[in-house]
């Protein structure tokens, strides 16, 4: 079975679109990255998780992707703190005992952490998947205007299931 690595941030949860505007409503310069870093690294994610919506029934679909046994499937999520760790764990945890949860610390890519090769990576940020294919690996763009960047793209997760990945 070929090993499925779904993203968090923009795939399943709208957590971007929360961070975006917690920063927006401080005063920091963006153009200073210590000033950033800082403000990633201390963001309050039991709170973020809380207020953010889910994206296109992302939680649903996964269970479809699971209940489907096709994909070994596991959440590979960047993160910038143990808090992120903790508290995405544990809203995952809510909806899925047992699936495999991933994080990569920010600094590092997520081809450093887990095997690339003929594995199938979503991710909404192209970076991540050119790093993938440069990897061996395949990239699925996840955007909701179905903009793929030269990728596949996809705007739900059960799209998967309907795609010739399965092998
Ligand atoms: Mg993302």
């Amino acid at each position: 079975m070929r090993n499925l690595y779904i993203d968090f941030d923009g795939v399943i949860m709208d957590t971007i679109t929360t961070m975006n505007r917690i920063m927006d409503a401080t005063n920091l310069d963006k153009s200073d990255p210590i000033a950033c870093r800082r403000f990633y690294e201390t963001l309050d994610w039991a709170n973020i998780l809380a207020i953010t919506p889910e994206i296109n029934d992302g939680i649903e679909c996964i269970q479809k992707i699971l209940d489907a046994g096709v994909f070994d499937t596991a959440i590979l999520t960047h993160v910038n703190s143990l808090d992120e760790i903790v508290e995405k764990v544990k809203f995952l945890r809510k909806y899925f005992g047992n699936i495999t949860i991933i994080p990569v610390p920010k600094k590092l890519s997520k081809t450093k952490m887990v095997h690339a090769q003929d594995a199938i990576l979503v991710d909404d940020y192209s970076g991540n998947l050119r790093e993938w294919e440069e990897a061996g690996g395949i990239g699925i763009r996840f955007n909701l205007k179905l903009n793929g960047k030269g990728f596949r793209v996809i705007n739900r997760l059960d799209q998967l299931l309907e795609m010739d990945l399965v092998k």
